[in-house]
């Protein structure tokens, strides 16, 4: 596939991005919600810094990275002063220290151990970090996250460990074509995320409950997130880069 100019992609975000605005604000009227109460983070993985840029100089006001490396990279350069700057990928515990003091939460916990190290590494710098609990909806080998049967005694432990704020849950369930079947994930998910909320945890609030993304968000909406993490319907197809 040829890579797209830069201007092409600006374009393709400038014509997607109120459909995608107008879409989130459809599916929470529709569920009887405030759209609001929706926030949408840009899944910018593979977009170039100069695009994500454009984007937000065009309102985006919240984007999520999956890799750290790649953070690495555009941090420098993003207008972070427009943007709050989240991480959404899966995480090695070695890693967690190229975070520190630069994202404002990280939405893929899904291990107590991942947890030390981020609590670890926030007393050694006095600082505190947000964080969601990842949660294998699905229960796939292949995706992170704790077991829906584990999450609160997961969430137990980890809200005990100093300089760590648990805000929420997030889940990427499998792949569906049955859209009752992807419901039914997404309404366990909202439950846990109610049933946690109502415990009253000291060092827990439920503020975010992050699901749903450009294949799925509406019917996420329908269920209850309050962040939906979009990035193909906002910046086209992923172009992975050539090696
Ligand atoms: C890439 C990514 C998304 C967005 O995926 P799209 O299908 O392109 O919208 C959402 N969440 C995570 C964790 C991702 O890595």
């Amino acid at each position: 596939m040829m890579e797209k100019s830069f201007d092409e992609r600006c374009a393709a975000f400038d014509e997607n991005y109120p459909r995608v605005l107008e879409q989130i604000a459809q599916a929470a009227v529709q569920a009887g919600r405030r759209p609001e109460e929706v926030t949408l983070l840009a899944a910018t993985k593979t977009v170039p810094l100069e695009v994500v840029n454009h984007a937000i100089s065009r309102g985006l006001s919240c984007i999520g990275e999956n890799r750290v490396q790649e953070l690495l990279e555009k941090y420098d350069g993003l207008d972070r002063a427009h943007c709050d700057v989240q991480f959404i990928g899966q995480l090695q515990t070695n890693k967690v220290k190229y975070l520190m003091g630069k994202v404002s939460c990280i939405q893929s916990v899904g291990s107590v151990r991942l947890a030390r190290e981020i609590s670890r590494l926030c007393q050694r710098e006095n600082t505190t970090m947000k964080v969601l609990i990842e949660v294998n909806i699905g229960r796939e080998e292949s995706k992170g996250g704790v077991l829906p049967e584990a999450l609160l005694e997961v969430v137990d432990e980890v809200r005990q460990l100093p300089g760590i704020q648990v805000e929420g849950l997030m889940a990427i369930p499998p792949i569906c074509e049955d859209v009752k079947k992807l419901r039914g994930y997404f309404s366990a998910m909202r439950q846990s995320y109610v049933d946690i909320a109502a415990k009253k945890l000291d060092n827990v609030s439920m503020n975010c409950l992050s699901m749903g993304m450009s294949s799925d968000f509406p019917e996420a909406i329908a269920c209850g997130a309050t962040m939906v993490r979009v990035g193909s319907s906002l910046f086209g197809k992923r172009v992975y880069p050539q090696h």
